[in-house]
Formats: structure tokens, C-alpha cells, sequence
């Protein structure tokens, strides 16, 4: 609890009201109650199908949370200078970016972030990055691509909040249904679901959740593109098929998680989710009513004060 009341007193977000959408349909009250519905602190265990495999990412026990206060300071890279020092430094204790991104095999994004629902989460949900593995992504970019520190950071930060986002608009997706019919559970039965199909081709959450990241960049240079192909190739099942999407098929896939969240749902021939996102204020691009925390992955505070030195300066720890 204390650490509840700190993270609303630091949080400028309120929760109440980006997680529950039927307060902008004039349901306050049971919007209200319906917080109560769900246990605080439950096991997140149904967001990223850790929950049937033991080499998931399980959310750390670490002190080392760092709040992002706004999403400005996450994307200021004026401080980030004079790197290599660090660098060298760090390329002595930690791994190689190598072991987690190669020709044969490549990460997905949720190890480096992950989105924690407030079904399951409540006031701690959001998007966690666990600050080393943004490290070795970043810099896995700058390699492949050629880039800046600074330029790396931003692309690998558009790539994992993209993604992430996706996760929070589904949970969006499966709450306006169950405030609307008042049948609470449809996103956690859809979980389970989730859990079963999460590293086969018909996880339809990961497909479409990579495929928004193009989705919504679409000025993007052929560089980037061609980078983002080749990464999406190279991940588990259920992830690379986002390569297989195009303009003419991408509402079959919708359709498909559609009705994986609601299985009573008809077949239609348009996309609720994408309408959601064109008509709720907080399922669209802007990612201010989402919080995001930076978390401590190497299990040493001083590696953690480097990293963090080193990519993001301006936050105080
Ligand atoms: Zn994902």
C-alpha cells in the first residue's frame, strides 16, 4: 500500500480515468465500482504468456523503478554525450547485444518492455522497459543501421512503445465491451486464450501489436523498414507473421483477434479496434495517459545509475 500511495502522489496520470473508458460514456458510477472488481497486485501472469513458460519475463522484485514523469524526458537526448567511455565500461560486465539479436534468432520486444493490464495491475499497470535490454537493442540499431546514439534511442523507443501501446489498446478494447454489457472477465478469459496461442502463429495480439509499429509510422525511411522486416523475421512464432500482413489483408487479422477476445462477436467487415482508437482520446497516438517505467534488469545498482547516466540523464534516481 505504501507503495501504491507513492506512485499516485508521483504519478500526474489518473488511472481512474484512463483505465476505464466508460467514464467518457456517462457510466461513472459503475466505472467507479468496477476498479473494485479486480484484486490489486494480482499475478500478471497472463501478459505475456509467462505463465506457461518458465524462461518468460517474469516482473522483477527490484527497488530500482524509475517513473517516467513525462514522455518528453524518455525521448531528450540533448545530455546524451560522450559515450564511449561508458560504453567500453559497459561492454566489459554486461553481455553482448549479439547473444539477443543475430542472423538465426532475434528477441522479441516484450523482453525488452512489457505491458502490465490494469485488470491485473490495477494503479501498476503500464509499460515496464527494463533499462539494459533497451541498451542492447539501441545499440544492436546503431550498428545495423548505422546510427547515432541519440538517433538509435528514438527508433528503439518508437519501436517498443508502439508495440506495448497495442497491448494497452486491446485491454481498452476488451473493457468498453464488458463496461457496455456489464459482463466483467472477457478480457482475463481472453488472457487465458492468449496464454495458450502466445509462440504459435495464432497469436494474433503479437502479430497485429508489430505490425502497428509500421502501422503507425509510415514515413519511416526504407532503412528503418527493411530493419524492422528483418527483426520481425527472426522472432518466435506468432510475432513474424506480422511480415505477412499487407493493406489488402490486415482486416482478416483483425477480424481474427476480434473474435479471440469475443467469441460471440459476428464476422464484420471493418476493424472495432482501429475504431476505438479513432474515437476514445487515450487510444490514440499520444501516449501521455500511459505510464511508463524504466526498471533495474541487471540486478546491479551501479550498472543500473551507468545505464541510466547514459541514456537517460535527466531522470533522478
Ligand atoms: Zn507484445
Amino acid at each position: 500500500m505504501k507503495e501504491l500511495t507513492f506512485l499516485l502522489q508521483e504519478s500526474t496520470i489518473n488511472p481512474t480515468v484512463v483505465a476505464f473508458p466508460g467514464l467518457l460514456t456517462g457510466r461513472k458510477f459503475f466505472a467507479c465500482l468496477l476498479p473494485l472488481l479486480y484484486e490489486v497486485g494480482k499475478d500478471p501472469c497472463f501478459q505475456s504468456g509467462s505463465s506457461l513458460q518458465s524462461q518468460g519475463n517474469p516482473v522483477p522484485e527490484t527497488e530500482n523503478i524509475y517513473l517516467v514523469k513525462k514522455l518528453e524526458e524518455l525521448y531528450d537526448s540533448s545530455q546524451v554525450r560522450n559515450f564511449s567511455v561508458q560504453m567500453d565500461e559497459l561492454g566489459k560486465i554486461i553481455p553482448s547485444y549479439a547473444e539477443y539479436y543475430n542472423q538465426r534468432f532475434c528477441e522479441t520486444i516484450d523482453i525488452i518492455a512489457y505491458y502490465r493490464p490494469y485488470h491485473f495491475n490495477l494503479f501498476k499497470y503500464g509499460i515496464y522497459i527494463d533499462l539494459q535490454q533497451f541498451f542492447l537493442f539501441t545499440v544492436w540499431i546503431m550498428n545495423s543501421l548505422n546510427r547515432s546514439l541519440e538517433e538509435a534511442k528514438k527508433f528503439a523507443l518508437d519501436i517498443i512503445l508502439t508495440h506495448e501501446r497495442f497491448h494497452y489498446i486491446v485491454e481498452l478494447y476488451a473493457s468498453n465491451f464488458e463496461l457496455e454489457t456489464g459482463s466483467a472477465g472477457v478480457y482475463e478469459e481472453y488472457k487465458l486464450l492468449y496464454s495458450k496461442f502466445w509462440s504459435t502463429e495464432n497469436c494474433w495480439e503479437e502479430t497485429l501489436a508489430n505490425y502497428f509499429v509500421k502501422m503507425c509510422h509510415p514515413f519511416w525511411d526504407r532503412a528503418k523498414m527493411e530493419f524492422l522486416a528483418y527483426f520481425f523475421e527472426r522472432q518466435l512464432n506468432g510475432y513474424r507473421q506480422a511480415n505477412l500482413i499487407t493493406a489488402q489483408n490486415i482486416g482478416l487479422y483483425f477480424d481474427w483477434l476480434e473474435r479471440q477476445i469475443l467469441p460471440e462477436r459476428p464476422s464484420l467487415n471493418f476493424s472495432q479496434i482501429l475504431s476505438l482508437i479513432s474515437v476514445l482520446p487515450m487510444a490514440q497516438m499520444s501516449l501521455d495517459n500511459l505510464p511508463v517505467y524504466l526498471l533495474d534488469d541487471t540486478g546491479n545498482p551501479e550498472v543500473f545509475k551507468m545505464l541510466m547516466m547514459l541514456l537517460f540523464p535527466f531522470a533522478r534516481l
